[in-house]
Order: structure tokens, then sequence, then C-alpha cells
């Protein structure tokens, strides 16, 4: 049985072709970052307009790349996202995949972004059942969640305020960083030396799972000023490493308290944070959680892991009709 996955619901169009539940058959992805950089951020209607020049072409690469000759005959069912994410982009290729099941005569199945993060760990580790903790943490979301089992996730959670890769892009901004900031910083911050600046582990103490980035970023902008005042020379590689290890105590420091009040050790990262080099040592060298930590790749959005969620889902039953809609605020 093959699946096509198709991911357009920020700024990346990411299709893939899936054997089974895990045998990759071609893969390909459409950034626009380049784009959307001197803006500091994604531009909504930019992104959906370059989804739209993407998507045949990147289709057409798909389909040549895994030797599919008759995808009408080929290809068994169409899985894309449906949320959440932006709607003009989530519009693209959900417009886009009923166009091809129709022509196609196959069943569509839509996915939820967040559950497709997850199941990057899915396929990065053949050994992963739940029940597992997973952790998302993106651009817009940082979540823990229990994962009973496919399709049944308790949400621990979340952030009160921004999401730890949206703080990532925002001190970016502060220190004139280019976007998306997370690379950079993680780049930066190796050549940095992490207890320079005592930025404030958000919530540390606070005995619930949760999250807090804005203030983090409130500190760092005044370290920033009050040296601009002294007329001091900006030291970006330490406020980098110091911000970071920061965000990864935060970030570890409530993984193990999630795994205490469960008592499940295995911990799943994914969404574009989970590249980060730091969180990912950090959470290696723990010794109550057994990490499993997807290749930097998966970690981003791609259309492989809507066509595992996607597959997934279809074979516990759950099946679209061409009514499907977006739902660019769809929970977990
Ligand atoms: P969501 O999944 O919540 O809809 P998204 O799809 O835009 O958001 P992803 O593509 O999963 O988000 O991740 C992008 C984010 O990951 C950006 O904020 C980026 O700065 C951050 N990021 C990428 N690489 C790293 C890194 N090495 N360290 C820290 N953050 C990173
Ligand atoms: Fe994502």
């Amino acid at each position: 049985m093959i699946t096509l996955g198709i991911e357009t619901s920020c700024d990346d169009t990411g299709l893939a072709l899936l054997e089974g539940p895990r045998r990759v058959l071609a893969d390909v992805l459409h950034s626009q970052v380049e784009v959307h950089a001197p803006f500091g951020g994604v531009v909504p209607e930019v992104a959906s307009r370059l989804h739209q020049d993407a998507f045949l072409p990147l289709l057409m690469r798909l389909l040549e790349s895994a030797q599919i000759k008759d995808p009408k005959k080929e290809i068994d069912l169409i899985a894309v996202t449906v949320g959440p994410g932006l709607m003009g982009s989530l519009l693209v290729g959900v417009m886009s995949a009923k166009g091809l099941a129709q022509a196609w005569g196959v069943p569509i199945v839509g996915v939820n972004h967040l559950e497709g993060h997850i199941f990057a760990n899915v396929m990065a580790h053949g050994e992963l059942v739940p029940p597992f903790l997973s952790l998302v943490v993106s651009g817009g979301h940082t979540e823990i969640y229990e994962v009973l089992d496919y399709g049944n996730y308790n949400l621990l959670g979340r952030t009160r305020d921004d999401a730890a890769g949206e703080c990532f892009d925002k001190v970016a901004k502060l220190l004139d960083l280019p976007y998306p900031g997370g690379p950079i910083i993680d780049k930066l911050a190796q050549k940095g030396e992490s207890t320079t600046f005592d930025f404030p582990v958000p919530l540390s103490n606070s005995g619930e799972v949760e999250f807090s980035f804005s203030g983090l970023k409130t500190a760092v902008l005044w370290a920033i000023k009050k040296l601009k005042a002294k007329g001091q020379a900006i030291p970006v590689e330490d406020i980098c490493a110091s911000f970071q290890r920061a965000v990864v105590e935060s970030l570890v420091g409530k993984v193990r308290l999630a795994v205490k009040k469960t008592g499940i050790r295995k911990v799943a990262i994914s969404g574009g944070v989970a590249a980060n080099s730091a969180l990912r040592e950090a959470l290696r060298k723990e010794r109550d959680i057994e990490a499993f930590i997807p290749p930097v790749k998966m970690c981003t959005d791609n259309g492989i892991m809507i066509a595992a969620a996607g597959y997934n889902r279809y074979m516990r039953g759950h099946v679209d009709d061409l009514r499907i809609n977006p739902n660019p605020s769809m929970s977990l």
C-alpha cells in the first residue's frame, strides 16, 4: 500500500511516498525560508502563493524519483495536513489533495500536523511503541503529550505564551541575526560561555508541566539595552549560549517532571527546536530518561511524517471525504 503525504501548513512544501507503515520510496521538500528571511518571519500571503507555485513541479519530481508511472493505479491513499497552521498555506495542500483524490479515485485522510511531528519519531525509531512521552517543540508549539496509544494523546502541559522556536526567532532578531533564529543561535552558542548571563529558567519551580518564554526574551532585551547604554560591545556568542542554556534547562526540567508525574521513561522529541544540539545532548545525558531523538531532517516539517501519521490513522479506521477542510487552530 502506497501513501502520498502532503505537508503545507507553514512555509515548507513537503511531499513523500511511503510504502506500508515506514518504507520511504521518495520525499521532496521545497523551503521558502530565503523569501521570508528579510521579513524576519513567515508572511502568510506570500507563503500560500509559493506553495501553489511549488506544488505541481514538486509532485512531478516525487513521482519521477519513486518511478511511479501511473499514480492512479499505484497510489492507494492521500494523507494531507489539515491543521494547525496558516489558513492560506493549508488550503493549497488540502485543495490539491482533494483534486488528486478525485482524479485518482483514492481515499483521503486528514492529518493533524502535531500528530505528524510525533510520527517523525515513530518513523525514525522502529522500536518506539506507546506509551511514551512526546515533547513537541517547534515554531508554533511547545507541548508535552502522553502518547497512550497511536491516536490517543493526553496533553500534559504547554507554553503559557511564546513557543520555544518563536523565542529563538525573536531573540535572534534582538541580536540582529537572520531568520530563522534557531540554527544560527545554536551555532553561535557553541563558541560562547553559557554562564556569562544569568538568564532565568522560566517556571522552574512551578511544579506544573508548563512553559513560558516571553519573560526570557525580555530578559535578553534588557541585557542588550544595558550593555548598549554603557557603550559596551554586545557579546553575541555568550548571549546565545546563556539564552540557549535557559531554554534547554526549562525544556529538560519539565520533561523530567512529566516523567515523574506519569512514570513513563521513554521520551521522544520532535519539531524544529528538537534539532537544537544542546537540547539533544542534554536529553541524551539524562539518567532516568530513555530519549528518542529523530535525525535533524525529520525534526522540521516534511511530507514523510504526514504520510506515516495518515497511514496509521487510515489503518485505525479513519477516512475523510471531499468535504474535508483545513482547520488552522486544530488541537490534538
Ligand atoms: P509548528 O510545527 O508549530 O506549526 P513550524 O512548522 O513553523 O511550527 P518547525 O518547522 O517545526 O516549526 O520549526 C521551526 C522552528 O524551529 C523555528 O522557530 C526555528 O528557529 C527552530 N529551529 C530550527 N532549528 C533549530 C535549532 N538548531 N535550535 C533551535 N531552534 C531551531
Ligand atoms: Fe511543524
